[in-house]
């Protein structure tokens, strides 16, 4: 996992522009990150040395042991493989036993089983509702216009995607993009539930009400929850809005730059002292 974000003022300047280019759109030119690395040191033993002056994750990281409880888990599906998903040990595991699921009628209309990408040991995860019609059609979540404002946000922080993980509430697309049901919520979200402790990150992003909701188990107001830290099973949980609000609301984007400069800050804190920000109480 790699990080280009630096204090050094030329990266300011490009989130500042990266900033301005989510707020108003594709019109402002950024220079490569390349060009800026360069620009800092032009020696060419530094030409593909990506200057940082925090440390790196790689160095720094370290899982966290989510504890979870052992009801998240239930084993009441018929298929053998299924029902065994709570015992595996890696990812790629995890997917194997739950890949061809069809526990809710999704299973049926779907193209492709979602079921995330990324960094298996990513210290950060991004969880949305579910997959839409171009993560249906390729099995990758966050594909389409909404992924790739998605990206753009990360980048915004200094963040590829290869450096987090994302997935979904549900791992199947509702036709026609429709809200989940509260019943396919409650059967695939043990599959969720299970990634999280599996990939052990400090930080976790819920993507929206209907993540917020299945994280933190309770009917929330997006205004009472965003851009507060809370506890999640002695991870640390943020809440923003899911980037299609986004595309239909372009004011939204000024809150979730505010979210994500929080997240950095306390990443940044985390990967200097391996302290995590302070929870709000749920209320
Ligand atoms: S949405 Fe989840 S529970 Fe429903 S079929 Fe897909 S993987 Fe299974």
């Amino acid at each position: 996992m790699t990080s280009r974000y630096t204090e050094h003022p030329l990266e300011a300047a490009r989130a500042l522009l990266e900033y301005i280019r989510l707020i108003i759109g594709e019109r402002v030119f950024l220079p490569a990150t390349r060009s800026i690395m360069t620009s800092v040191d032009q020696s060419p033993a530094h030409e593909h040395i990506e200057i940082s002056s925090s440390p790196t994750m790689q160095e720094q990281s370290h899982k966290i042991q989510l504890v979870l409880p052992r009801h998240f888990f239930p084993s009441d599906c018929i298929f053998d493989k299924q029902n065994d998903y709570h015992t595996a040990q890696s990812l790629e595991e995890l997917y194997d036993r739950i890949h061809t699921c069809d526990k809710c009628p999704l299973g049926a209309t779907r193209t492709n089983f979602v079921f995330g990408a990324g960094s298996a040991t990513a210290d950060i995860v991004l969880i949305g509702e579910a997959p839409g019609a171009d993560e249906d059609r390729q099995g990758e979540p966050f594909v389409g216009r909404a992924g790739q404002l998605l990206t753009k946000i990360l980048s915004s922080i200094g963040l590829e995607r290869s450096d987090v993980f994302i997935c979904n509430v549900l791992k199947c697309r509702p036709p026609n993009n429709r809200t989940p049901e509260p019943s396919e919520i409650e059967q695939c979200k043990p599959y969720l539930y299970k990634q999280l402790e599996l990939i052990g990150a400090p930080f976790h992003v819920a993507l929206g009400l209907t993540a917020a909701e299945t994280l933190l188990g309770r009917k929330l107001k997006m205004s009472s929850v965003r851009g507060k830290w809370f506890d999640f099973y002695g991870a640390r949980l943020i809440v923003t809005y899911h980037p299609a609000a986004l595309l239909r609301n372009p004011e939204l984007k000024r809150d979730v730059w505010e979210d994500v400069k929080k997240l950095r800050q306390a990443y940044d804190e985390y990967l200097r002292s391996g302290t995590l920000p302070e929870p709000n109480e749920l209320t």
